[in-house]
């Protein structure tokens, strides 16, 4: 295994890298139940009033729910400057090291939610903080 989840006082929940991970590593697979846009607009609804949502837009068409069927990916937690990027092969969603991951470091990956969805306020404090979740 490459990741650990961990709480931190900053984040929350949140992944750290167990051993030193290379760059171009497939770290793990976004697991979870493959659903409709439509049934994800109704989930995402629903989950507005728990406040938290697994879910990852594979394409147009779909997208792999976290919470259900999922591992520890879903607690990645968001970094405009990420370490970690999604890769999607077929119906799949891999995360891979975009560079050398020390032990001991936070995996993020880039959110980049929909810009026409309502702006998430993000506070990730890179040099390169968009002010937001969402994509430019
Ligand atoms: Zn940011």
């Amino acid at each position: 295994m490459y990741t650990i989840v961990k709480y931190s006082h900053i984040h929350g929940r949140g992944v750290f890298a167990a051993i030193d991970i290379p760059k171009g590593t497939r770290i793990f697979e976004y697991t979870g139940e493959l659903i409709s846009r439509e049934e994800e607009d109704r989930r995402e609804r629903e989950n507005d009033k728990t406040g938290v949502t697994y879910i990852y837009q594979l394409n147009e068409h779909e997208s792999i729910d976290g919470a259900h069927g999922g591992n520890d990916s879903r607690f990645v937690n968001h970094s405009c400057d990420p370490n970690v990027e999604g890769v999607i092969k077929k119906k799949h969603i891999y995360y891979v090291a975009l560079r050398d991951i020390t032990q001991g470091e936070e995996l993020f990956i880039d959110y980049a939610f929909d810009k026409d969805s309502k702006p998430e306020p993000c506070h990730c404090g890179a040099a390169n903080c968009r002010g937001v979740m969402n994509a430019m």
